[in-house]
């Protein structure tokens, strides 16, 4: 196995869970990758739907924050991974023109109807037809909110966004924190519990565990370079991962509640966000 970000191929196995760490520090799950296939389902998106009033509480903060770097009321921005749409729906109110890519095609019908001025694809960003249609677009901010985990090409998603990003623009990353400390935690929740290990990783649906200071370091060097302007756990508003609304749902939010508070108060960013500037 070949690690996406550094090419690195001494790749060691954790203990007790189904991943390997690369020594760049990023890791990968080795079971078999299938993308949730909820992802695409018509319930995925009635769980965006149902967590709205949380996404806005989360965005509330930041969109201002982004707004401060950016030029005022001009340019495109680009959302991959958009979701419910609730940050392009923020940064169109701003006068920036949308533009979105949703694996959800029930997302990116929702997001037209609310937003007819957005052009939204549905798919992936590095796909040909999708690279096609961008081609020759620039945008002065390109953000990635909590979406890159679930990718099987992360890195490759991030060097298209490089390439399609003006000088000087912005690139937004949010990724779970699954560095070394929490592979630690997981792995100590296995020796109890295996599943329990694997469900705070969310694994199998996760294929990349992002150490922040080993994606901190990638993102420096990729392209032509960037600048960090803006780091989590600045703007201190969780957003805790999204489920079904059910029992077995309050459960799973409950156990996140609890590994979330542990791993605050060992100093470790929920999630990390990174606000960068293209050099
Ligand atoms: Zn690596």
């Amino acid at each position: 196995m070949t690690c996406d970000f550094c090419g690195g191929t001494d790749l060691e196995k954790i203990n007790r869970l189904p991943v390997v760490r690369c020594r760049c520090g990023i890791a990968y799950n080795t079971q078999d990758f299938r993308p949730d296939p909820r992802l695409a389902s018509k319930s995925y998106f009635d769980m965006l739907e149902g967590a709205r009033a949380q996404s806005e509480v989360f965005f509330e903060g930041w969109v201002d924050k982004i707004a401060e770097f950016l030029p005022p009321r001009q340019g495109q921005v680009l959302d991959v991974g958009f979701g419910y749409g609730i940050f392009l729906e923020e940064m169109a109110a701003k006068e920036y023109a949308p533009w979105g890519v949703e694996i959800s095609e029930a997302s990116c019908q929702s997001l037209q109807q609310r937003l007819p001025a957005a052009r939204t694809f549905v798919g992936s960003l590095t796909e040909p037809g999708i690279c096609e249609r961008l081609k020759g677009q620039r945008f002065e901010l390109i953000s990635f909110w909590d979406c890159l985990q679930y990718m099987p090409d992360a890195a490759q998603q991030l060097r298209v966004a490089d390439s399609l990003l003006v000088d000087s623009g912005l690139l937004v990353v949010q990724v779970p924190n699954r560095g070394v400390n929490n592979l630690k935690y997981a792995q100590a929740v296995s020796k109890l519990y295996p599943d329990l290990g694997r469900f705070f990783l969310h694994l199998p649906a996760a294929k990349i565990l992002f150490d922040p200071q080993a994606l901190e370091k990638w993102l420096l060097s990729l392209g032509g370079g960037y600048r960090i302007l803006v780091q989590s756990p600045s703007v201190n508003k969780l957003r805790f991962s999204i489920r079904l609304r059910s029992v077995s749902a309050a459960v799973e939010d409950l156990l996140l509640m609890i590994w979330t508070f542990i791993a605050k108060r060992k100093g470790e960013a929920v999630p990390s966000i990174f606000l960068l500037r293209k050099q």
